[in-house]
């Protein structure tokens, strides 16, 4: 390490590495200090004994309708196309989802139910919200209380420690709703893993940023020894405030692997999709199997159960930050404080506290480069 850089970029996650790539391809130096023991962030993947990539902190899809931020990426990775598939596990049957004309046919047990049927269906049984305030409301707006008490209220209070009352509507509404037998968890239109994973694009970030990369070191210890011109912040927003205000809330999960042998998986696979979501009585969210999309092919498989849990500083990683009216005051007032923090830009999912996806994240880092380089010459 040496004793002054340009740039202190706290968290080698998405953010922090993006910003270390893009300054140093203007001849700036920086230093990233990443408290955990690898970078990537919560992006982080791995492969299994069997050589099978996992996602260590829960499923990444990623997917983009940004020409840049795809074009960015493309120089630091090649792509895997994917097609995220997910069902629902409930009452013993798997569900097609998000909610299509599939899923209400087998909800009506009417196999040769029409898509003016399923309209007819919502017309008559969403709820009149004009502009819903939460995700209860959302959901009952767009659908009504049969579909949302089977599919949406159970996982919610599960996934979030919190009825669907107590988040913001943009939260259930993150899926789409589809009256046709589309089948797609998302409608963008680039849907497409790194094909030799995400650390290898990470590793390729700081290759060609040329910072030095500090690992398992909390940055509050080498600041007494180190100088810089400028800090850029992707840790938690309210945790570089000393929690003054008091604490945010996140949720967090535990991620439980399990390696399947080929004896376990006697047709290659544990489960008919990618990912199969329980809004039911089971303590976990849902199983990823990635091997669904990576294009990998073996005899054997493996599966990542996520069980929610919530966030203790110091002992867990705080992975989503939690929208809604607990925490939008709070929120509102720690980015007053982070806008009038000088000489430290606070970035990504963490340090804006928002509910980004890898997309949204890559071209905030894209803007703020531009914004740093305007600012500092
Ligand atoms: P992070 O990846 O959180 O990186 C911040 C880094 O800062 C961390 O590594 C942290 O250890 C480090 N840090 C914090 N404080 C300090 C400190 N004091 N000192 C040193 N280091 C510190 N997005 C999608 O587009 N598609 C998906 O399918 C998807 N699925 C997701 C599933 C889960 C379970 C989660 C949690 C997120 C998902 N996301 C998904 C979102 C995606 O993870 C984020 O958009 C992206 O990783 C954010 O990058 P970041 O750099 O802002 O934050
Ligand atoms: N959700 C649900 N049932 C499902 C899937 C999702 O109720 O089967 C709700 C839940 O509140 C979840 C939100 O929709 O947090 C967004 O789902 P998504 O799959 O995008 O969650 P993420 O991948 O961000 O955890």
């Amino acid at each position: 390490m040496r004793d002054s850089y340009d740039y202190l970029i706290v968290g080698a996650g998405l953010s922090g590495l993006v910003l270390a790539e893009r300054l140093g391809s203007l001849g700036r130096s920086s230093l990233v200090v990443e408290r955990r023991d690898h970078i990537g962030g919560n992006c982080h993947d791995r492969k299994d004994r069997n050589g099978l990539f996992y996602h260590v902190y829960g499923p990444h899809y990623f997917r983009t309708n940004s020409e840049l931020v795809r074009t960015y990426l493309s120089r630091f990775t090649a792509w895997q196309d994917a097609k995220y598939r997910v069902n629902v596990f409930a009452g013993g049957t798997y569900w097609s989802f998000p909610i299509n004309l599939g899923t209400f046919r087998q909800f009506s047990r009417n196999a040769a139910a029409t898509e003016d049927d399923f309209k007819a269906y919502i017309a008559r049984s969403a709820l009149p919200i004009p502009s819903p305030a939460n995700s209860k409301e959302a959901i009952l707006a767009a659908v009504g209380p049969e579909l949302y008490e089977f599919f949406y209220r159970g996982y919610t209070e599960k996934q979030w420690g919190r009825p669907a009352e107590a988040l913001d509507a943009s939260v259930c509404r993150r899926i789409p709703i589809h009256t046709g037998l589309d089948e797609r968890y998302f409608k963008d239109e680039f849907q497409a893993l790194p094909r030799d994973g995400y650390d290898a694009m990470f590793e390729a970030l700081v290759e060609a940023s040329g910072a030095e990369v500090l690992l398992g070191t909390d940055y509050r210890d080498v600041l007494p020894r180190v100088r810089y011109r400028h800090l850029i912040y992707t840790g938690p927003l309210d945790e570089y405030f000393g929690s003054r205000f008091g604490p945010l809330p996140y949720r967090t999960a535990r991620y439980a692997l399990e390696e399947l042998g080929a004896e376990q998986v006697p047709t290659g696979f544990a489960q008919p999709v990618l990912q199969v979501n329980y809004p039911g009585p089971e303590a976990f969210t849902r199983t990823v199997e990635l091997k669904h999309v990576t294009g990998q092919s073996s005899a054997c498989s493996n599966l990542v159960r996520e069980f929610p849990a919530e966030y203790r500083p110091g002992e867990s990683d705080p992975n989503y930050p939690v929208p809604g009216p607990e925490s939008d005051t709070l929120a509102a007032k720690y980015r007053d404080l982070a806008e009038r923090e000088p000489g430290v830009t606070f970035i990504g999912r963490l340090a804006q506290y928002r509910y980004l996806n890898m997309d949204q994240v890559v071209g905030a880092a894209l803007h703020t480069f531009e914004k740093l380089r305007d600012v500092r010459g």
